[in-house]
């Protein structure tokens, strides 16, 4: 295994050897690639018609868990730019994304450890890279996709600052959106439980107790002893819904509703299928999920409308 990753990222550092450099001045719009379908968005935003923007990951993928195809390396291999998570959140493509000789930007290099970071070090990280899902901190990370833009095409940085500037408009909106909604739910109702922990930055954000099944990753399979820790916490506390995630399996969570109903003789209804949350990947092109702004909007109704229901 090891091998192969490092023949892997070595085939990649060969294929970036021919890559454009940044006084490249080829007409057409900039090949870049991203990662995640939340960072897509957020660069055709601020890029707009001077940016081609390709996603690695489409909707239902798992970040944590992506190993990257030799059509992702070529177009890896083609991208002047190549924008990423970091922290971790990418965590079987870090030899990809550390040894290719194309310009490369975490998003989250900009943030404070101390202070804008969730420790994970329970889970063998350092950080939580869950970091999208506090939309003001994901406001702060977009502006590293204008810089970068404005280095690469200093011609069109006027455009990259007013798009930025538009943007981050309408990301101040949905926070404020955000915030109401969670006003809405009765405190004591405020307990988001999902199937792995990508919640932690918007329970800290928004005011909601967070509870994942797995950890902040979903690389590991989980152990009997969390399925029964997290069965005993619904089965002593009144929480009327849990929530699926789409790009992680729902078995998981159906075997702690399974055990709750075993031993604890309560109902706690899944919410799953086309209600279940967006956490690690956007949903398709056109759905309610297929943008950053609709996946948010998308995962507060569903939160809200089943932690308020009587
Ligand atoms: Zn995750």
């Amino acid at each position: 295994m090891l091998t192969r990753v490092m023949v892997t990222a070595g085939v990649l550092t060969i294929l970036l050897g021919c890559s454009h450099s940044d006084s490249d001045s080829d007409s057409g719009p900039i090949p870049v690639v991203a990662t995640t379908g939340m960072i897509a968005d957020a660069v055709r935003n601020i890029g707009g018609d001077y940016v081609q923007v390709e996603t690695l990951m489409g909707p239902g993928v798992d970040p944590h868990r992506y190993t990257p195809t030799p059509g992702d390396l070529s177009r890896l291999a083609t991208a002047r730019l190549v924008v990423y998570n970091g922290l971790h959140l990418e965590g079987k493509m870090a030899d990809v994304l550390a040894h290719g000789s194309t310009r490369t930007l975490a998003i989250t290099s900009q943030l404070q450890p101390t202070t804008d970071l969730r420790s994970a070090e329970a889970d063998g990280l350092t950080h939580d890279p869950h970091v999208w899902f506090d939309v003001a901190l994901w406001s702060r990370c977009v502006e590293t996709i204008r810089d970068t833009l404005a280095t690469l095409d200093p011609a069109h940085a006027e455009d990259y600052r007013t798009n930025c500037a538009r943007y981050q408009r309408q990301l101040a909106e949905l926070d404020a959106e955000v915030r109401q909604k969670v006003d809405s739910i009765p405190k004591p109702r405020r307990i988001l439980v999902t199937s792995h922990d990508a919640f932690g930055y918007f329970g800290r954000a928004y005011g909601l107790e967070v509870h994942g099944l797995q950890g902040v990753s979903t690389a590991a399979e989980t152990p009997l002893s969390e399925v029964q820790e997290l069965a005993r916490f619904l089965g002593t506390r009144q929480i009327p819904a849990v929530f699926g995630e789409t790009s992680v399996p729902p078995k998981g969570l159906q075997k702690v509703l399974d055990t709750v109903k075993a031993e604890y003789n309560r109902e706690v209804q899944l919410i799953g299928g086309d209600q279940a949350l967006y956490s690690d990947a956007l949903g398709p092109a056109g759905s309610a999920g297929g943008t950053y702004i609709g996946m948010v909007r998308h995962n507060i109704t569903i939160i809200a409308d089943a932690l308020n229901r009587p």
